[in-house]
């Protein structure tokens, strides 16, 4: 893709968020989803003020690190196992994908071995789709609780991947049940488990997600293309 193309998505996809957000609610952070793209690739989106990327895969995420770390804040998007944890905790700025105490433990862990605290997001499960991952609605209170102290983890609130379907009007329905669960949680001010961030929200329907007030949308195809 030429550069003045991928310039042109981003502006698009930047002004389909500020008119779904429509003045209700601030217009989310874009976060470039980087994965199966080279360095070469992402690094024009630096100049076109993207500073966040999300990557979903470690060994991929390492592989690409030195090119990409001076230019960007790197989020881990996807599912992570427990003994990769190690490898990246010192380089991204937020793991997005903690749906269980063993992962959120072993963060902990690590982060406190390394000398900082990891922020991170409580991936839910909003079709309650068990082969996804993420914890299910009723559950998310009682896992903030319980991994609410552990004093490696910075909790910045909730992340949803949406079920793949053209049912516009069940995603509507999940995008609601999302943020009311998020305002809800963020209404209970719970000690150690801050409701600033709400990741939802993708290439198909990233609009949706500005008008349902995601503070962030994680978005690849529709900035790269479609994945070969
Ligand atoms: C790949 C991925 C995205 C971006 O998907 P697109 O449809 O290409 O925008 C967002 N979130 C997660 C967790 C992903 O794995």
């Amino acid at each position: 893709m030429t550069r003045e193309e991928l310039e042109r998505r981003v502006t698009l996809v930047r002004q389909e968020l500020e008119e779904a957000a429509n003045g209700r609610y601030p217009v989310p952070k874009l976060i470039a989803v980087t994965k199966t793209h080279s360095a070469e690739e992402i690094l024009p989106l630096a100049e076109m003020g993207i500073t966040e990327i999300g990557e979903n895969r470690v060994q991929e995420l390492l592989t690409k690190l030195p090119a990409l770390r001076d230019s960007f804040r790197i989020h881990l998007i996807g599912r992570l196992q427990r003994n990769k944890v190690k490898q990246i905790v010192g380089d991204v700025c937020m793991i997005q994908s903690v749906d269980s105490e063993p992962l959120a433990m072993e963060i902990h862990n690590r982060a406190l071995a390394a000398g900082k605290r990891m922020p991170v997001l409580v991936e839910i499960s909003p079709a309650g789709e068990e082969q996804k991952g993420g914890v299910p609605f009723e559950e998310t209170e009682a896992f903030l609780k319980k991994i609410a102290p552990l004093e490696g983890l910075e909790i910045r609130g909730l992340m949803a991947v949406m079920p793949l379907t053209e049912d516009r009007e069940y995603l509507d329905g999940l995008f609601a049940r999302t943020r009311e669960l998020f305002d809800r949680l963020k209404d209970r001010n719970l000690s150690g488990a801050a409701m600033e961030e709400l990741s939802m929200g993708m290439s198909g329907d990233y609009q949706l997600a500005a008008a349902h007030g995601a503070t962030m949308v994680r978005v690849g195809s529709a900035i790269f293309g479609p994945r070969g």
